[in-house]
């Protein structure tokens, strides 16, 4: 890993969201969007983070910039415990961690004009004003790949993949350490996503940025990643390095995943594995591993004993009773 010290530790981080029942409003049940996660991500790397929609990434991403309050565990950001903090005690840090958000579009505000929208971030922390400020916007919008004069347009002008080059300036703005990029190329056409990756490749390199890149899709996970955890039902199942998790899939999900993903050559064979049943809800999550209702390899401890996320050797963690 490229550095000893994490940048962000998360540890057993849970989110529930209640269910409201009653004409006397009382929680009759709980979601449980994200049950006790816990990992490391250190300066300089992609972390990708997939899973199938509604396995609790996007939540998690909410959580970690504390857009959503935690309902239990711990969010270390660069050595301190930020899990608590206030609003106020926040505002210095909210600089440091930005969110690049899936709806490009519905993320800008339509009133706005372009240049406006990437100097807020900027404004709202005291960091340019004037001419400065009009030279930083210019900037950044060079570095995305746009003109300086798009500052003067409004976001309806705009394509999807352009929307994001806008999105992701906007974050860009206040030198971010650590970038959370929330399914940030799911809305857009496929010519157009390869080009936002690179970008966002291009990016980390050139700035040393650190990122977790959220997205239900391995295959383009697999481009951008140094490492990759896999999601299901509010826990991660498997976290290794990217190559290892693609060459050598430990846990029956991450192999289902990865065998679903199509394959340019059409005359190659490969064994798909296909899940049966759906996700079961988050509200009432199966007992032992949540995955023992799909798992083609379950077992009777399955159905008992939730199985621990270990080490397998090498940084490759899987959370399955049979590895
Ligand atoms: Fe499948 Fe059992 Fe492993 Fe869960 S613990 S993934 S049910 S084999």
């Amino acid at each position: 890993m490229p550095a000893a010290e994490p940048l962000l530790k998360v540890e057993e981080l849970r989110k529930y969201f209640p269910i409201q029942k009653g004409i006397i409003p009382h929680t009759a049940a709980q979601v449980r969007a994200v049950d006790g996660v816990s990992l490391q991500v250190y300066e300089g790397e992609i972390l990708g983070l997939v899973g199938e929609s509604g396995c609790g990434k996007s939540t998690f991403g909410r959580l970690i910039v504390r857009l959503l309050e935690p309902t239990g565990g711990k969010i270390i950001f660069r050595g301190k415990d930020i899990t608590h903090l206030s609003q106020t005690e926040l505002r210095p840090l909210r600089r440091q961690m930005q969110m690049v958000f899936q709806d490009p579009y519905a993320s800008l505000n339509p009133r706005m004009t372009v240049g406006d929208i990437v100097a807020e971030p900027m404004v709202i922390n005291n960091l340019a004003c004037g001419k400065e400020l009009r030279d930083r916007v210019r900037s950044l919008l060079e570095t995305v790949g746009l003109s300086s004069y798009h500052a003067g347009k409004y976001p309806h002008e705009f394509s999807g993949g352009q929307r994001q080059r806008i999105g992701i300036a906007r974050a860009l703005s206040v030198n971010p350490r650590l970038v959370i990029c929330d399914e940030p190329v799911s809305a857009l056409d496929v010519s157009i996503q390869a080009q936002v990756i690179n970008l966002l490749e291009d990016l980390q390199k050139d700035f040393g940025l650190t990122l977790i890149f959220i997205s239900h899709d391995l295959s383009v996970v697999k481009h951008i990643s140094n490492r990759v955890a896999v999601m299901y039902l509010g826990k991660i199942v498997e976290l290794a390095d990217y190559r290892s998790l693609y060459s050598d899939p430990q846990h029956p999900y991450t192999r289902a995943l990865l065998s679903a993903i199509p394959v340019p050559k059409p005359n190659s064979r490969k064994n798909r594995v296909i899940l049966s049943g759906d996700v079961p809800s988050p509200i009432n999550p199966p007992t032992g591993c949540r995955f023992h209702t799909r798992c083609p390899e379950r077992k009777q401890i399955c159905r008992e004993q939730a199985p621990e996320l270990k080490d397998i050797g090498a940084g490759h963690y899987v959370s399955c009773h049979l590895r």
